[in-house]
């Protein structure tokens, strides 16, 4: 039985906890960061980055069966799950090792063990007492399932997804958002035939309508069948397969159904509410610096209502040390958060879409551009079709940009500094995007929106 004391005690150490504790001691708070898994959390250990390896592998699968497109001769032999998934874990442990050595070196000290919030001020580990002038709740989130819907056996979460031994011939996907569209890529570029099913209108249903359409065109053209806008009834379970009922009678055979429908917060059995935090179906309840009800004690991350993003929790986390620090930093609104998709094609977005625009600014205060990526270098020499579109104020500043294109995600940096920083199409055009590059495609939107379109109409 032990107790200890710092000035900021952390419970949870993804992205959102360890985000804090690394700011927290760089501005010389001493920090308790409390762990009962692994340092790294969800988006180390079983999201981001094995997801990303293995649309990486699947990247690799696609450009071999095509290399004699671009001149090379190769002979695709198959996906060696086995070798894949060396490539995954060995990706895994290296940034493990990497973020354990970080925190070792900042002086953070870490307490292994499930904790529990037994007072404003105090989480309990095992015997071990940890008490902070501050607390941050950063405790994550699970995959969840539907009501009635139970999970087992052939009927699994991403978790068991990225664990598979093997690549199943079918699969039934319950759920069109990012978690879902990118193991069906996957499992469609290792050679499954995939099977989305979406309660909502559309597939990425989170993003710009005209950009939802372009990839279920791009996802119909790979061959990957979706049923959109009908609800899942049931599920029944042999041992080949299962047997995936929708509501307007339709059923799906496959080897195993991926629930993708979204991620719960955990938080259950935590404390929270017996210390007074007020909450929400599980969730957090904070104002908009992250601050819970009750004095000194913060949530960031997964468990606080609105987008679950790795870096949204990296930012909540920086936040609240620099708030807890004295330095009032600055309140970034979840809709100004970049997102990416990173499935083939890929999907990337940051701030308002066209139809939110028009509801927030009425319809003729605001104009956009659509660049259609057939006409950017780079992206026909990869081989990928897609678009740019900025939406703007009409005089003033960009407020969105929605982006679909393999490797699209890596101009989201450009579009969220021009968003986050309202800058006008007319201060960006006279800046250079090299050539040829996929970036070109966003300055070109800009300088089109700035009334001088370059390679376009
Ligand atoms: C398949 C998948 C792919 C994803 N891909 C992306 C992506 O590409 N980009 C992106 O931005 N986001 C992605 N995400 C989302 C991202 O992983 C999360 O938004 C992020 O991990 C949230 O960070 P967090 O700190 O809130 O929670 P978590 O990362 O879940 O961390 C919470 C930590 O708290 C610990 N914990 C919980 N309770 C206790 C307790 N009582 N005591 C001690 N420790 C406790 C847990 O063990 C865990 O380590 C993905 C998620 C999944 C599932």
């Amino acid at each position: 039985m032990s107790e200890q004391n710092f000035d900021l005690v952390i419970l949870g150490a993804g992205s959102g906890g360890y985000a804090a504790a690394l700011r927290a001691t760089q501005l010389g708070l001493t920090v308790g960061l409390i762990e009962k898994g692994k340092l790294g959390g969800t988006c180390l250990h079983v999201g981001c980055i094995p997801t990303k390896a293995l649309l990486h592998s699947a990247e690799v699968a696609d450009v071999t069966r095509e290399s004699a497109k671009y001149g090379v001769t190769a002979d695709f032999h198959g996906v060696d799950i086995a070798a894949v998934t060396k490539y995954r874990e060995e990706i895994v442990a290296s940034k493990f090792k990497g973020l354990t050595g970080l925190i070792k070196q900042r002086g953070i000290t870490v307490i292994a063990g499930e904790g529990k919030l037994v007072s404003p001020t105090t989480v309990q580990v095992g015997d071990d007492t940890i008490t902070g002038k501050n607390v941050i709740l950063a405790s994550g989130s699970y995959s969840r399932s539907l009501p009635g819907l139970e999970l087992g056996g052939r009927v699994i979460t991403s978790e068991q997804a990225l664990e598979l031994d093997f690549i199943p011939k079918t699969v039934a996907v319950l759920g069109g958002g990012v978690i879902g569209v990118e193991f069906s890529s996957v499992w469609k570029s290792f050679g499954a035939d995939v099977t989305i099913i979406e309660a909502l209108p559309h597939l990425v249903p989170n993003e710009d309508e005209s950009i939802s359409k372009q990839f279920e065109r791009a996802f119909r053209k790979r061959g990957i069948k979706f049923h959109l806008g009908t609800r899942f009834q049931g599920v029944t379970q042999t041992d080949q397969g299962v047997v995936v009922t929708l509501e307007n009678g339709t059923t799906i055979e496959a080897e195993l159904l991926l629930v993708a429908v979204g991620r719960g917060p955990s938080t259950a059995g935590l404390g929270y509410e017996e210390v007074g935090v007020k909450m929400d179906r599980g969730f957090v309840l904070t104002d908009e610096r992250l601050a819970t009800n009750v004095p000194g004690v913060y949530a960031v991350g997964d468990i606080v209502p609105g987008l679950q993003l790795a870096h949204r929790g990296f930012q909540h986390g920086i936040f609240v040390a620099e708030e807890i620090a004295g330095l009032n930093p600055v309140v970034i609104d979840d809709i100004n958060v970049p997102k990416v998709t990173y499935s083939s094609p890929e999907v990337a977005s940051v701030g308002l879409s066209e139809a939110r625009a028009r509801e927030q600014y009425g319809a003729d205060a605001i104009s956009t551009y659509d660049y259609n990526l057939a006409g950017n270098g780079k992206s026909h020499i990869i081989g990928t079709a897609g678009s740019v579109k900025v939406v703007r104020v009409k005089d003033g500043p960009v407020i969105g940009v929605h982006m679909i294109g393999d490797r699209v995600g890596e101009l989201v940096g450009e579009a969220q500094l021009a968003v986050n920083w309202e800058a006008y199409p007319e201060d960006i055009a006279p800046l250079l995007h090299a050539h040829p590059t996929q970036d070109e495609a966003l300055g070109e939107a800009f300088l089109a929106l700035a009334g001088k379109p370059l390679h376009a109409i």
